[in-house]
């Protein structure tokens, strides 16, 4: 039997106190998170002050825009073509479906900041409660397969009705070209409207543990969908389990750990909670089948970090992580901005000619590389084209 009574100072630091490096892979992610949107803040804001920016664009600001990877997505797979107005979205978002499909849904609770924050809304919700509140089975699956409606509008949309002109279409569309700067101008001047939505969401997620994630994440329930093909699960010996239940208490999202011989749920966000609270040795593992190759929980740390850290540097060696937009054209973007073409209906671009506003991109990243050599300016362009 393991000893989780009182843990030493050295047990607390052992490779095997598997929540303490979650909660450290946790906010390594979130400081990153954080350091993007100041650096996008500042590149922005030279940008709306006239300057050419000094602060470099984070590529990691692409993970905000899940929509515009997955039509990325979809064009990739049906023209070969690695578009470079947004790469490293879609490098991320090939990084986050290899963690669902290798480590199942170990993203929410290993990687996204929202999964941290709804950690420390579950708090709250105990404090105030003193005990979980869980919504009845009547209510708990329907209101669950909303996020699944929402991903089946998004695949429809994108995967169905956008063919490979389309997708070509949006992407290279002024309004793609600036949906990281829309995003940013969508929290910075949020609407009364937004901001409603926003208190409302906050409030049930207090009122209702993981309301966000178990009922309305599209991202959440596509990564559910994919973590069913992955080959990792938790396994549970009936032989030396006790049936203590510890594991099904501490579960936050009420699988019912100890009735199962292997947890095969699209809610399993792998946050080894209920393996790091078992106190029978090997009775509670991941692994890719039972009692063979268990996976040491800070194992299963190591490659969720090395996923992404190894997919980043695949995209930055492969010339496929900084846009391919120059700063020249980031400059008249933003001058521009306000204007019609820039904006979208429902998700739909206005009408633009392709060709002609391609041709303008091109003369005005062309005219910054000749006005910097006419400069004799050495730093180089975050340019691809
Ligand atoms: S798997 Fe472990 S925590 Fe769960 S009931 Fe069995 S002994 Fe208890
Ligand atoms: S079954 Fe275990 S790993 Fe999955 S969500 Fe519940 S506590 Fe976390």
């Amino acid at each position: 039997m393991k000893d989780i009574d009182k843990p030493t100072i050295f047990e607390k630091l052992s490779p095997s106190n598997i929540q303490l490096y979650r909660k450290i892979v946790q906010y390594l992610f979130l400081v990153t998170v954080v350091l993007i949107g100041i650096k996008f803040t500042m590149f922005v804001s030279q940008l709306e002050n006239g300057i050419r920016p000094t602060v470099a664009r984070p590529p990691g600001i692409e993970a905000f825009l899940p929509i515009s990877s997955l039509i990325s997505l979809k064009y990739w797979l049906v023209s070969g073509v690695f578009n470079q107005v947004h790469p490293s979205g879609l490098i991320i978002l090939l990084m986050v479906l290899a963690t669902a499909v290798l480590l199942k849904r170990g993203f929410c609770s290993w990687v996204c900041p929202f999964g941290l924050l709804t950690e420390y809304l579950n708090r709250l919700h105990r404090f105030i409660f003193r005990k979980n509140v869980k919504l009845p089975a009547w209510l708990d699956y329907p209101l669950r397969s909303l996020k699944y409606l929402l991903l089946a509008f998004f695949l429809w949309a994108i995967i169905l009705q956008m063919n490979a002109v389309a997708l070509e279409y949006f992407i290279y569309s002024p309004y793609n070209m600036v949906a990281d700067i829309k995003m940013l101008h969508f929290f910075s001047n949020i609407s009364n409207f937004s901001l409603w939505v926003l208190i409302i969401i906050l409030v049930l997620s207090i009122l209702i543990r993981n309301f966000w994630c178990r009922f309305l994440c599209p991202y959440g329930a596509l990564l559910g969908a994919l973590s069913f093909f992955s080959i990792l699960k938790i396994h549970r010996s009936d032989d030396t389990c006790t049936r203590c239940q510890k594991c099904t208490r501490t579960c936050p999202v009420d699988i019912k750990v100890h009735k199962t011989l292997s947890v095969i749920s699209d809610e399993c966000h792998a946050c080894l909670k209920c393996v790091a609270v078992c106190p029978e040795e090997d009775t509670l593992y991941i692994s890719a089948s039972k009692r063979k190759a268990i996976l040491k929980p800070w194992v299963y740390a190591t490659a969720i970090c090395l996923l992404f850290i190894g997919g980043s540097l695949a995209g930055r060696l492969t010339g496929y992580w900084q846009t391919g937009i120059s700063n020249s054209e980031y400059l008249f973007h933003v001058q521009n901005l306000a204007m019609p073409f820039y904006q979208h209906n429902r998700g739909e671009v206005p009408a633009y000619n392709k060709e002609a506003w391609l041709r303008m991109m091109k003369k005005i990243r062309e005219g910054q590389g000749a006005m910097r050599q006419a400069h004799g300016d050495a730093k180089p362009l975050n340019t691809k084209n």
